[in-house]
């Protein structure tokens, strides 16, 4: 009983946080222990009391039963439980069909939800199916890892990948709610959670000193899994993507917006794609090199403070982030690199465009960076 009674006085009830998207509004609910009463979460936002869960083979096995509980609890059904297997690859339209079949033939109907289950991954790929099932159907993410609680979960986009690149098929379709259960992240590897805090580092530097000064002291605490460090994070992290797609929710805007969320990701990209998608380097690896230089470039073209780039490499690199190109196990060829980052979706007319930083909080968009200075930074910094 004193056990009960502890767990009682230290229960505190989850955090509730508005995304304005007009009719399209919802919430996204931050806090420990969710999934076992998803049911009552989930039942004032849905229309009707039945649902398919999409999830992985790694997460379906170590989350799904909690889930299913708290459904079932509060009167769900569950016409299917599909599972997909973990990784990138299965961001395709091979499985996409497959999904959308089993779901179909389930019986799901206008009003059954899709729920995601699981990482990134998951999110896009059952965020997709749910977008172009009978042109459309509720959909419901319940994140489980750092990266899709702090970013990928929120703001609506989903889609699959083609051969000749990443996410270039899909659609926006936003959640009716977002459940994200920091206690899920017990159990995702060390190398994931780090990685995912790669995302968290970006939205303190976009956001300003506050959240960037908090990443500065709690960060190497969140790293080791310390669940008030993760509910923080994941709450400031999704005020600040929130905000940013509530004023550009389609990114519409070439300059600010949501292009701002790609601070660090110029360079991310380029490493990541030179590396294949493999997992040899974490998207959130990327970035964090990528915020790295992105800090760097800044400062050598004038627009920050010398200290800045110290700074974003000492604290990434203290919560076991690569942070500058050297911290990586290979090398990479400096034209590969340029290469590209000409060819990024962001890149406009041949010029070289990045997210740059005049401080925590000014971040701005550069669509005139010279290559030279780029080819010159990528040298310096060992490559
Ligand atoms: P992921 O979904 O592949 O998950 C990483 C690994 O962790 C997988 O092996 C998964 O099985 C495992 N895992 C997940 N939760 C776990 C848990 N709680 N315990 C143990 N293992 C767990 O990868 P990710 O990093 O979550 O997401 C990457 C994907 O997200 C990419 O495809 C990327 O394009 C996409 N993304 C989308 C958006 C968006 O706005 N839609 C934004 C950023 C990234
Ligand atoms: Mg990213």
């Amino acid at each position: 009983t004193r056990r009960v009674q502890e767990a009682l006085e230290s229960w505190q009830p989850p955090a509730r946080l508005p995304v304005t998207l007009g009719e399209r509004s919802y919430e996204i609910v931050v806090g420990d222990g969710l999934l076992a009463r998803a049911g009552a979460l989930l039942a004032p936002v849905l229309p009707a009391r039945h649902a398919v869960v999409v999830t992985d083979e790694t997460v379906g096995p170590l989350h799904l039963p909690t889930l299913r509980a708290g459904l079932e609890e509060a009167g769900f059904a569950l016409l299917a439980e599909i599972t997909v297997p973990p990784g990138e690859a299965s961001k395709d339209f091979s499985r996409l069909q497959l999904v959308l079949e089993r779901m179909l033939a389930a019986g799901a109907d206008r009003r059954t939800a899709v729920i995601a289950l699981g990482g990134g991954v998951v999110g896009d790929l059952a965020g997709f199916a749910a977008a172009i099932a009978l042109r459309g159907l509720p959909f419901v993410q319940v994140p489980t890892t750092l990266l899709a609680q702090v970013d990928s979960s929120v703001g609506g986009k989903t889609g699959v990948n083609l051969a000749l690149g990443k996410n270039l098929v899909g659609a926006f379709h936003q959640p009716r709610i977002v459940l994200a259960d920091t206690a899920t992240l017990a159990t995702l590897p060390a190398r994931e959670l780090r990685a995912g805090y790669a995302e968290v580092a970006k939205h303190g530097l976009l956001s300003g000193e506050r959240l960037w000064h908090w990443c500065e002291t709690q960060g190497e605490a969140l790293v080791r899994g310390e669940s008030e460090a993760l509910v923080t994070a994941v709450l400031e992290s999704c005020r600040l993507k929130s905000a940013v797609v509530a004023g550009d929710e389609r990114e519409e805007s070439a300059e600010g917006g949501r292009a701002l969320l790609n601070l660090g990701h110029t360079f991310g990209h380029a490493l990541e794609a030179e590396c294949g998608y493999g997992g040899t380097l974490l998207h959130g690896e990327a970035v964090a090199v990528g915020l790295g230089l992105a800090a760097s470039l800044s400062a050598r073209l004038g627009h920050c403070s010398q200290e800045l780039p110290g700074r974003v490499i000492a604290h990434l690199q203290a919560c076991g982030l690569p942070a500058r190109i050297g911290d990586l196990p290979r090398g990479f060829s400096v034209a590969a690199l340029l290469g590209r980052m000409r060819k990024d979706k962001k890149v406009r007319d041949g010029a070289l465009r990045f997210v740059l930083l005049r401080g925590p909080g000014e971040a701005f968009t550069a669509g005139d960076v010279p290559a030279e200075t780029v080819e010159r930074l990528l040298r310096d910094e060992g490559c």
